[in-house]
């Protein structure tokens, strides 16, 4: 039996709660299968932690992750909170948590199953052999620089200033490399570094970086190029590495070659092993509460856990196969499924994928 580890569970609002349910039931599969050990604690975060403490972000839901080893975190957000002033709304929550925990960098990998590739708008055939992943800096940037307007004769001027110190940038790189080495050695840096300071200032950084990596080639691309190039041929791009503005739409645009938000997991990671895991999309209300979420993101987001934060490789490859071989067999949510008569619910997609978890 393995050290027990301790996961901070916050399970958000809207379909959080659905899918968080089916990846732990995951988790507690893997643990009697592969002698796993996990103590799970759970806290109030974003809208249900505004209701009932008057904040997105408690203090003691902070305080449980930080004494945690990993995150699980379901979504956060709706149309009961989209009114209230920014200290009080749901996404607050979620930059704070990001700041507090130190999460620089945002991991996404995007890679299309064959038996889904009908889901996505791009043909088939440019699809294939798509298997990448965005490493996306977090907490600098643009979203994190001084805002202000000021009065000009022109009438009112709007100021966002975009900073990027070395040390931000090469923590970032260091990231994308190290994984880029457990994949086929492959780093696109992106960039626009024709136009903009902090963009050659990444440049030469990430270059420097790239000397402590010989194994893995390094490719420089415009951010306006990539955007083109993700659609042209994603297939060969492997690991993309990028500042936060950039990485942000680049990477919700290399989420939808898949198909579906609901398939897709994601990492957040700082200096160490400990990481957030959530699935990319939001807490979806228009289907909250019916039972028909696909739990599949989060449950392949433990899968990513696995791998990044703890190393449990063969748990990790169980999780993702046995959603492979469901999703062979035919089974489909809603969200994914061609003929929607026929598709299951959030429980019945989790209790197959436990079924199809083997040795
Ligand atoms: P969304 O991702 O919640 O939903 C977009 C569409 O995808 C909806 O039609 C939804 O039903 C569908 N969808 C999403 N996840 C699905 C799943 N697992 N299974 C099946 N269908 C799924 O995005 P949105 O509607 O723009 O945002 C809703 C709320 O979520 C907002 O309050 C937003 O701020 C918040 N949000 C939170 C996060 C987060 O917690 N990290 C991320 C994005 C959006």
């Amino acid at each position: 039996m393995s050290k027990t580890k301790k996961i901070a569970v916050i399970s958000g609002d809207g379909i959080g709660p659905e899918v968080v349910a089916e990846a732990i039931k995951v988790m507690k599969r893997s643990e009697e299968m592969f002698g796993l050990s996990f103590e799970f604690e759970h806290g109030l975060f974003g809208g249900i932690a505004i209701d009932e403490k008057g904040t997105p972000l408690p203090q003691e839901t902070l305080d449980m992750c930080q004494k945690a080893d990993a995150v699980l975190l379901g979504a956060v957000g709706g149309p009961k909170w989209d009114n209230n002033p920014q200290a009080t709304r749901p996404e607050t929550g979620l930059l704070g948590i990001r700041k507090a925990l130190n999460l620089y960098a945002n991991i996404r990998p995007a890679f299309i199953f064959d038996c889904l590739k009908e889901a996505s708008t791009l043909k088939p055939e440019v699809l294939e052999g798509t298997d990448l992943l965005v490493v996306r800096e977090l907490t600098g940037g643009i979203y994190f620089g001084d805002k202000f307007r000021r009065e000009t004769e022109q009438g009112q001027e709007a100021v966002d200033t975009c900073v990027y110190n070395v040390m931000e940038i090469e923590r970032i790189a260091r990231q994308a490399f190290e994984i880029a080495r457990t994949r086929s050695k492959k780093v696109a840096s992106v960039d626009k570094a024709n136009v903009l300071e902090t963009s050659r200032l990444w440049r030469e950084t990430v270059v420097r970086v790239a000397a402590d990596y010989p194994d893995v080639e390094l490719e420089h691309v415009l951010v306006d190029n990539c955007a083109m190039q993700l659609l042209r041929r994603p297939s060969s791009f492997d690991v993309i590495v990028t500042e936060n503005m950039f990485g942000d739409i680049i990477s919700d645009e290399a989420a939808m070659l898949t198909g579906s938000i609901g398939m897709l997991s994601s990492a957040s990671l700082g200096d160490g092993a400990f990481g957030l895991y959530e699935p990319v999309h939001g807490s979806a209300p228009d289907i909250a509460g019916k039972g028909i979420a696909n739990p599949i993101a989060t449950i392949m987001s433990v899968a990513l856990m696995y791998r990044l934060t703890f190393g449990y490789h063969e748990a990790a490859d169980c999780i993702d196969n046995a959603v492979k071989e469901v999703l062979d067999a035919g089974h489909r949510t809603a969200d994914i499924a061609v003929d929607k008569s026929k598709a299951i619910s959030t429980t019945a997609m989790g209790e197959l994928i436990l079924a199809a978890m083997k040795k």
